[in-house]
């Protein structure tokens, strides 16, 4: 029996989501253990601790026989999801004893208030209502909610919000990532689970859980609808299983009209999110057979009321929205009750959400059996479609660039409870010999979709749902493609057709373990072809080794290394070996004195510029990316340029991926005002936070440059890195419109110069993931020579996954180059080569711009 149950509102002194209240993450989190003492209806796990060390927790909510019977349930379950092997009488059984499995997750954007406050109120309704309804839910229901899925971040927000309450500044968003690392990028983690909160919410959708439906909740603009829930609408990604479409329309429409039932208008369905969006958590749930939802409310101040007048009412971006199915903030089928305007606050969005998130119960709740035959159907389908359609399996060969980067997906693969396969012997394929220990992937189970999407070639459709009337592109919402196996520079073979062989599902995966090769009294050689070289490298040198590298191939034993090869004297074998250990890298004993040319690897001081105006993710992921390899570097900030004397202190400045404004702070609010849709106003910080490096920062760097500095831009900066240092170089791509020129995001093939000590260890033939970078040529002058191709695109058949449109304009054009100027020179990336820490595959030529 229950003790009596605490409300949200005695425990936290308010109602949630009242005027200017903001329920902090710890005090939640305190709720949650009070409910589980308080009831046997709920419980709490820890998954453990999150970027930053707070709790991050799962609470499952059932009847308590469920709960009791949770791991037999949840055994049930995993067979419904993956039904291989199972007769068909037997699944009728398993669907009767199952339950449905449903998951919600809260403000995965931190800024998106609503959902973590609306999930105490959840869970005490369904713990402490006794209806008919609330206990057909229990008892048909298992549900899994992540009532916050970025602890950091809501933490941040709150703090962040009372700094500022009774201010004018109050309500402004945060003018920092909301993550240490990621920010708003945290859904786009979903395939590579490079954030330990992508791991946790791995764990329980991918392998321990599979549940039939999934719903995130986020917040949109302010001047639209008052929610968003799905279906979407086109273009759709492929490689689902139909029912998945269907399923959104079944779960979505049940919501709408609980909502409408409830009075609530400005209910928007079916349209303005498209079914191809980023591989985010709600969107990659489809690919494993999971009915990956979406909830985007209209956003208030934070916790502050936000008024709306009817004439600022608006479907957004109008030529765009037509294609979207919300041409214009009228009553149509898609949104049948506008709203009419007025104050709208942090209590509307919480009671709307928590109408949507009991919704999904509910018809989960009443239609159980069917719930279940579907996640059955989906499973069983999308391994037949895996069994007789082509390609039959990918084989990820051992002969591989950087095979310590392929068990890397492998690893990944595995994260995603992705039947993965060892050949324990050496087999033979359409003429192609394989070794003992390939792994190969077969499309002949239930993950099929995710499959395809991660391993495969996908291109971005062109058609009515993409284009203008005109045929000009309508650009995606994010990325135009999310292709794993391209962006790690792993080589993945597709196997057209059925093949046999002595191959062993991986269970235990081990990870690979290097050796120091013998002894020497000469040194150890390491492949500078290999990314962990480099985490090798920094350890070595932080240790004080003098690491050289060479210039010239070498020999060791019956191996060649080429240019690029990383030698460690001897006397450093403890750090050498545990480096094997931990990376997986080999270190050759040098037996006899090298001839080959080499030079010494000079530890430089990197520096890596931060800004504010709500934080950049390229540099958030530039960061963790340098902390994952143990390249020292130090945070630069607007007055550390601006102060000068730069050179002391630093070798290396990165710029990532940055508009001009955003970086000199001159004319923001211009750029912002022509370059953000209409609904999204300019965010008035707090001036401390309107940062730039001004006209004496852009003198400062044009002198660290002089004086022998490295200046590295990605992407956007490079048009800062041009203009402001008035390099001879011009973007070929600059200004032109998108039907003469279009690639939002895609993978591209590119020829590389690997005998440029920047394109050390790379392959002569490589693919960069480019997402509206520039591309370049020298502009004439009498100092040609001063810039070097480092990576440039070839002739034609650019493309490999994603959208390219005017491909001639970037034809043989250059996509990497090092400009000298004066002491020192400026490395401009067209490209993206750390893009979210996904793209393995260049992550050496960024590294190798730190290092020489
Ligand atoms: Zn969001």
């Amino acid at each position: 029996m229950n003790m009596e149950i605490s409300t949200p509102e005695e425990f936290f002194g308010f109602q949630l989501g009242s005027d200017r209240k903001i329920a902090r993450w710890d005090k939640i989190v305190d709720y949650f253990w009070l409910l589980m003492k308080q009831s046997d209806k709920l419980r709490v796990i820890d998954m453990g601790p999150s970027t930053e060390g707070n709790p991050f927790l799962l609470i499952i909510i059932s009847s308590p026989k469920n709960l009791v019977n949770l791991e037999r349930l949840r055994e049930v379950n995993l067979k419904i999801s993956n039904p291989r092997g199972i007769y068909e009488d037997e699944i009728d059984g398993l669907i009767d004893e199952g339950k449905a499995v449903i998951c919600q997750s809260m403000s995965l954007h931190a800024t998106e208030l609503g959902g973590t406050q609306m999930a105490p109120e959840l869970a005490y309704d369904l713990v402490a209502r006794e209806d008919e309804e609330t206990l057909r839910i229990l008892e048909n229901v298992i549900f899994l909610m992540v009532p916050c899925f970025n602890p950091d971040g809501q933490i941040m927000v709150t703090d962040w919000y009372n700094r500022w309450l009774g201010t004018e500044y109050e309500g402004v968003s945060l003018p920092w990532l909301y993550h240490k690392y990621v920010g708003h990028d945290n859904n786009r983690d979903a395939f590579q689970t490079n954030m330990i909160e992508s791991e946790y919410i791995a764990k329980i959708l991918f392998r321990e859980w599979i549940p039939q439906a999934y719903l995130d909740h986020h917040h949109m603009g302010s001047y639209g609808a008052r929610i968003y829930i799905s279906p979407h609408n086109d273009p759709i990604h492929p490689y689902a299983d139909p029912l998945i479409w269907i399923e959104h329309r079944w779960y979505g429409a049940h919501a709408s009209y609980k909502l409408e039932e409830a009075g609530k208008s400005g209910v928007l369905s079916g349209a303005e999110f498209p079914a191809w969006e980023n591989m985010g958590f709600h969107t990659i749930t489809r690919y494993h057979n999971i009915c990956g939802l979406l909830t985007e409310s209209a956003s208030a101040k934070l916790a502050t009321p936000m008024y709306v007048d009817a004439s600022q009412l608006t479907s957004g971006i109008p030529n765009a929205l037509r294609r979207r199915s919300f041409p214009h903030y009228k009553p149509m089928t898609t949104f049948p009750n506008p709203w009419p305007g007025g104050w709208w606050r942090l209590r509307d969005i919480v009671e709307y959400k928590k109408i949507a998130a009991w919704a999904i119960l509910d018809i989960a709740a009443r239609n159980k059996e069917t719930v279940l035959r579907t996640a059955y159907l989906k499973a069983k389908r999308q391994s037949e479609r895996g069994a007789k359609g082509s390609p039959f399996a990918y084989i990820v060969s051992k002969t591989q660039h950087d095979p310590l980067t392929s068990e890397k997906l492998i690893q990944k693969l595995l994260i995603q409870g992705i039947e993965v396969k060892k050949a324990s012997k050496e087999f033979t394929v359409d003429g192609v010999t394989y070794p003992e220990g390939t792994y190969i992937i077969p499309l002949e189970q239930p993950k099929m979709g995710v499959i395809k999407t991660l391993l495969g070639i996908t291109l971005f459709p062109e058609d009515y749902w993409t284009q203008y009337d005109d045929g000009s592109p309508i650009p995606s919402i994010d990325t135009d493609t999310d292709t794993m196996a391209e962006f790690m520079g792993v080589r993945v073979d597709p196997i057209p057709s059925r093949f046999e062989g002595d191959f062993e599902v991986v269970t235990d995966y081990e990870k690979p373990v290097g050796k120091t090769m013998g002894r020497s009294t000469i040194g150890y050689a390491f492949d500078g072809r290999l990314n962990d070289s480099f985490r090798a490298l920094n350890r070595l040198q932080a240790k004080g080794v003098k690491v050289q590298r060479t210039d010239e191939a070498i020999s060791v034993g019956d191996t060649t290394l080429p240019p690029g090869t990383f030698v460690a004297p001897p006397g450093c074998e403890a750090i050498l070996e545990e480096a094997a250990r931990e990376t997986g890298l080999d270190f050759h004993a040098l037996d006899e004195p090298q001839e080959a040319k080499k030079h010494d690897v000079r530890p430089l001081r990197v520096g890596l510029y931060q800004g504010y105006w709500g934080g950049n993710a390229d540099e958030g992921w530039t960061r963790w990316l340098l902390e994952s390899f143990e390249f020292p570097y130090s945070p630069v900030v607007d007055d550390d340029i601006r102060k000068g004397g730069l050179r002391q202190r630093l070798d290396v400045i990165v710029f990532a991926d940055n508009k001009t404004p955003l970086i000199t702070g001159e004319g923001v609010e211009e750029w912002w005002r022509e370059n953000m849709p209409l609904n999204r106003p300019f965010p008035v910080f707090p001036p401390e936070y309107r940062s730039g490096i001004g006209g004496e920062g852009v003198e400062a760097l044009k002198k660290f440059v002089e004086e022998g500095g490295t200046l590295v831009a990605f992407s956007g900066a490079c048009e800062f890195a041009i203009e402001k240092l008035g390099l001879n170089v011009m973007n070929v791509v600059e200004g032109l419109e998108p039907r003469d020129f279009l690639c939002s995001g895609s993978t591209l093939r590119v020829r590389v110069d690997n005998s440029n000590p920047l394109a050390y260890g790379m392959p002569e033939e490589a693919l960069v993931f480019n997402w509206d970078g520039p591309a370049f040529r020298i502009v004439p002058s009498a100092f040609n020579e001063r810039s070097e191709a480092v990576v440039r695109y070839p002739e034609r058949d650019i493309l490999r996954s994603g959208r390219l449109i005017g491909e001639e304009k970037i034809a043989e054009k250059m996509a990497m180059l090092s400009v000298r100027c004066g002491g020192g020179r400026v490395v401009l990336f067209g490209f993206r080569p750390q893009h979210r820490g996904q793209t393995h595959g260049t992550f050496k030529l960024f590294f190798n711009t730190l290092i020489c």
